[in-house]
């Protein structure tokens, strides 16, 4: 059993198991995250990470099923600083992933911010993000099949026939001759992946 760090976590939290990811555990740990399938919990994960950042999954996976969660609960709750979580949400915010609102605290009389996550935004935003990766996919490999591609023996560059023949076909990095590279391989992995994606 390792030491807790913070003197406020309870044993059950710090124990763990080899296979699991630091955001798994965090997920596991307690009830504070609603169960939802995971088909959807992978796309809301990917949608997060490509937009924001891996570090903000833990906050908007939180929120599903809650609503108007005040700043100072969720930063609590996540064991977050709360400088660092509101620099996330909004993030998130700007993504459109959450929304909020600002209520003046009666008693201690300053604006807290209530969240929600905007989970309609979700099935928009990954489409554009999948939408994005075709683009730059199919890009490269019209890029890869109409040109020749010129290889450094030492590997140090890689360039296309025009850039190669600028450079008399030897390496600006270290002189040798760079040869025509076979690039098949590359083609055949770039039409899988547009393959998967468009499937
Ligand atoms: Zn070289």
């Amino acid at each position: 059993m390792k030491k807790s760090k913070t003197k406020n976590r309870t044993k059950k939290e710090v124990r763990k198991t080899n296979k699991k990811t630091e955001l798994d555990e965090k997920v596991d740990k307690s009830i504070k995250f609603q169960k939802i399938p995971n088909e959807k919990k992978e796309k809301i994960e990917e949608v997060v990470r490509e937009l924001v950042g891996e570090e903000a999954i833990p906050i908007v996976l939180y929120l599903i099923g809650k609503t108007k969660v005040s700043e100072f609960i969720i930063a609590n709750d996540l064991n977050l600083e709360i400088h660092k979580a509101r620099n996330l949400m909004y993030k998130l915010f700007e993504q459109n992933i959450l929304t909020f609102i600002r209520k003046k605290d009666k008693i201690k009389g300053w604006y807290i911010c209530y969240w929600d996550f905007n989970e309609k935004s979700i099935p928009f935003l990954y489409e554009k993000i999948k939408q994005n990766k075709l683009k730059r996919l199919k890009e490269r490999l019209e890029k890869e099949s109409s040109s020749t591609f010129y290889l450094c023996k030492n590997a140090c560059t890689r360039m296309d026939f025009e850039k190669a023949m600028e450079f008399n076909f030897k390496c600006p990095e270290c002189g040798e001759l760079m040869n025509e590279q076979n690039n098949q391989r590359t083609i055949e992995f770039l039409q899988q992946r547009i393959k998967e994606l468009t499937s």
